[in-house]
């Protein structure tokens, strides 16, 4: 019986993790194991693929009981667009459907913030964040007229952590906790996921 995608990223991440790696080999090997999660967008239960009229939304995949990780489908309607905010965990987005523009900001002198080049993230690329480097950006659809749809994996329970939404002008900061949108996460030990 052939074991389904989700279950075997999360037992390969958890086992990196279990040797309480440095963020630069989860940027390369935990990057690794999701960049093959992502290969193929043929895995993704059709109840994590469901866009907001209004807002996106993030749907729980995985979270582990110990709080060392996450795993969230993001899933984006046309035009749909995050505030400036930070994650203050690392994190890495790997693009599973459709295409997502994505622009680091950082904190200027005057307590503004000012956006870098932005990038567009192609299916089957990962991105990172992390609160040593580069944890505050703005994300949003890039397709006018289509879904899009990322997998984020954190190093912490990411809906339960709060964290922070910032007015790039006056720099001024919010705190919140996003939460999620499901009440029900996927089964792991259905061979189709
Ligand atoms: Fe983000």
């Amino acid at each position: 019986m052939q074991e389904g995608k989700l279950l075997t990223f999360v037992k390969e991440l958890a086992t990196l993790l279990e040797s309480k790696p440095s963020e630069e080999i989860v940027f390369s090997k935990g990057k690794k194991l999701l960049e093959n999660l992502i290969q193929v967008d043929d895995w993704l239960p059709e109840e994590f693929c469901k866009p907001h009229p209004q807002h996106y939304q993030q749907y729980l995949l995985y979270a582990d009981p110990l709080d060392r990780f996450s795993v969230v489908s993001f899933v984006w309607g046309p035009g749909q667009k995050t505030p400036l905010h930070n994650h203050t965990v690392w994190g890495m987005i790997g693009q599973l459907r459709g295409q997502e523009r994505s622009a680091d900001y950082y904190q200027q002198a005057d307590g503004s913030y000012k956006a870098d080049e932005s990038s567009l993230c192609q299916p089957g690329r990962v991105a990172t964040v992390s609160p040593d480097t580069h944890d505050i950006h703005v994300v949003e659809n890039a397709l006018k007229n289509q879904t899009s749809i990322s997998i984020h994996v954190y190093g912490g329970n990411i809906g339960r952590i709060q964290r922070a939404v910032f007015d790039p002008i006056t720099g001024a900061e919010k705190l919140f906790i996003s939460g999620y949108a499901n009440s029900v996460t996927p089964n792991l030990w259905n061979t189709a996921q």
